[in-house]
């Protein structure tokens, strides 16, 4: 699996903060501080009540697959395929849901309601970008030894969980 190719993402005033924080293996979203709503993507602005007080908090822990896609097309020349891309909620961050890549187990293996640990890989222009990890049901052989590792950019870790 390959997420290099692409256009690297646009860094605003806005999203800095979660795109600096990605680079550390860290997953930020915003909280509202007059009404504790939670936001993805960051705008800046609360996206209940409107308030621009708002402030980066990381988000840790487990996440679960909302929806799931697999996709099959070569949209681009050396784009592997195929892979799952997922919605992820997280039970702790009630209302965010963040998009990305599906590790750690063949994409026709991915359902609904899965969990996945946080996780990032480089994307493309080597910017990191959120992807996620399945947790594999114990006792069933862990498929993550048999795939090629993931590099990461410098000072990056995978969030583990704890
Ligand atoms: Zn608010």
């Amino acid at each position: 699996m390959d997420a290099t190719v692409g256009i690297p993402p646009a860094v605003t005033a806005e999203t800095e903060a979660f795109w600096t924080a990605a680079g550390q293996g860290r997953l930020l979203v915003e909280r509202c501080s007059a009404c504790a709503a939670r936001s993805f993507p960051p705008y800046g602005i609360c996206r209940v009540c409107r308030s621009r007080d708002v402030a980066p908090v990381e988000i840790t822990g487990e996440g679960r697959i909302y929806s799931l896609t697999v996709n099959h097309q070569r949209w681009m020349p050396g784009l592997e395929v195929p892979y799952a891309l997922v919605l992820v909620e997280f039970p702790d961050h009630p209302g965010v849901r963040v998009f990305g890549r599906l590790r750690g187990c063949p994409p026709q293996e991915a359902v609904i309601g899965m969990t996945v640990d946080i996780g990032f890989e480089p994307g493309p222009g080597g910017q990191a970008i959120p992807s996620f990890v399945a947790r594999v049901p114990a006792g069933t052989v862990d498929p993550r030894p048999r795939r090629a590792p993931v590099s990461q950019p410098a000072g990056a870790r995978r969030q583990e969980r704890g």
